[in-house]
């Protein structure tokens, strides 16, 4: 709680640890950088992130750098970011994920950006989409355009953190329309912290009943085993 108020006030603190930083670092000490889990998933064709994704969609490439952990700096990061106003840790998000995957070919051929949308409504209410900053970072690294209207979200969906995996389908699964048609071919999908895939799932179909042919996939955090 006092980490919280420190952090909101003085925004040279770690947001892990509560600690001052030296003036170059950003967000996170060198100690709660360590922290952080990796996925090293970069090296690996077939992760497990990409294995679960196509169980349900055909994804061409997946990809998260960071696995999500209760208790760990990643928890408090994208709290922050989603719910207490701090849209700029997408970009600090991205940034770190682009260091560890800018060579990875798959993700190189796609040739536009699409964020998970958020229903407009809860959008106007938290002031931002979460992982717009996040996905806007990587057209501009990739040369291709950012899409932030192409899927629309027509409900408002409740929030999937306490729903079986079975529940969170039955919620998203219709929830996603194309906004605007356009001719890309491959199409990287980006979201905050994926957990199931549920959500990416029922975007992705919506584009693939368009004109796309290919989807890949990118999160900041892959939330593994949360859920049975
Ligand atoms: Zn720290």
């Amino acid at each position: 709680m006092l980490q919280d108020l420190l952090a909101v006030w003085f925004p040279h603190f770690c947001w892990g640890c509560g600690l001052s930083l030296p003036k170059k670092q950003q967000l996170l000490c060198v100690y709660c950088q360590a922290q952080l889990p990796k996925t090293y998933f970069e090296g690996d064709k077939n992760n497990p992130l990409k294995l679960m994704m196509r169980q349900q969609l055909a994804v061409e490439s997946a990809y998260a750098p960071f696995y999500f952990a209760q208790n760990n700096p990643i928890q408090k990061l994208l709290h922050a970011l989603k719910y207490q106003g701090k849209p700029k840790i997408g970009d600090w998000m991205a940034k770190q994920c682009y260091a560890l995957l800018s060579q990875h070919h798959l993700l190189k051929q796609c040739d536009a950006v699409v964020p998970v949308p958020l229903h407009p409504k809860r959008e106007k209410q938290r002031g931002y989409n979460q992982s717009a900053r996040f996905g806007h970072y990587w057209a501009k690294q990739l040369g291709v355009p950012f899409l932030s209207n192409m899927l629309l979200r027509k409900n408002v969906t409740k929030t999937l953190v306490r729903m079986s995996r079975k529940e969170r389908w039955k919620e998203v699964k219709n929830a996603f329309v194309i906004e605007t048609n356009t001719n890309y071919k491959h199409l990287l999908l980006v979201d905050d912290v994926i957990t199931t895939g549920a959500t990416l799932t029922a975007c992705g179909n919506a584009l693939l009943e368009q004109a796309t042919q290919k989807i890949s996939v990118l999160g900041m955090a892959y939330a593994q085993n949360i859920l049975q």
